[in-house]
């Protein structure tokens, strides 16, 4: 297949009917099913870190990218035990000053208060295989602040990401999506080797650049038909 299909989730849980932004919430069952569906055609999901030489071309074959934005708890009481179960890894992008927190961003819109993994859950995620991200420090829109603020929310989140978990931090998610050319550039001097966005589509390997990688949301809706079409279609890319 020439084009990677990168899964973008945010949380996985049942919500009631009425909760404002209930999109953003993928049901655990519903998320059984679409890993089940990828491994039955033979594919294998992966994080951004187990997915970068196939993006590079280095590596070739049926695979897709699973990403989880803001690292919510539920990725790992929902969806870790059905990722492990089928084999495959995943990528979280932790919010490196609200790690233990909740999603206080989202909270002049109305959205539930829905907690973030702790450092020590943060730990138990990539002990079981898992690959953690960089979603900035404050998850703030990096386009609308001071120079000085974007370098911080940057180059901090990765760096303290890498003190508390000992561990490379190489992939980065830019907040809502956003950057301009000056957030691009702060992401690609703080050595960061990936960056998803929000625009949607499939990754062609070494066509696209690294630092501004498509995804396919994957939302509270997304039944099983279009799951298929959004993973193995046009349908998305033409969405761009
Ligand atoms: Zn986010």
């Amino acid at each position: 297949m020439k084009n990677i299909p990168i899964l973008m989730y945010h949380s996985i849980a049942k919500v009631p009917k009425d909760s404002v932004m209930r999109s953003l919430h993928v049901p655990p069952s519903r998320f059984a099913l679409q890993m089940s569906i990828l491994k039955t055609l033979g594919y294998t999901g992966l994080s951004l870190k187990d997915l970068q030489p196939y993006l590079e071309g280095k590596k070739k074959g049926k695979v897709v990218g699973i990403t989880f934005d803001d690292g919510y708890r539920n990725n790992l009481t929902e969806a870790l035990p059905i990722l492990s179960k089928n084999g495959f890894t995943a990528t979280c992008y932790l919010i490196s000053n609200k790690l233990g927190h909740y999603n206080d961003w989202d909270e002049d819109k109305g959205i539930a208060r829905n907690e973030l993994m702790t450092i020590t859950e943060a730990q138990d995620w990539l002990n079981a295989g898992m690959d953690i991200g960089a979603h900035s420090e404050h998850h703030i829109d990096l386009t609308n602040c001071d120079h000085q603020t974007l370098e911080q929310e940057v180059l901090q989140s990765k760096h303290s990401l890498e003190t508390t978990f000992d561990y490379d931090i190489e992939h980065f998610c830019y907040p809502y999506g956003l950057y301009n050319n000056q957030v691009l550039d702060t992401v690609k001097n703080a050595g960061f080797i990936t960056a998803t966005t929000m625009k949607r589509g499939r990754s062609e390997p070494m066509t696209n650049t690294m630092l501004e990688l498509p995804r396919i949301p994957v939302v509270h809706h997304t039944l099983p038909h279009l799951f298929l079409m959004k993973c193995f279609t046009k349908y998305e890319d033409k969405r761009g």
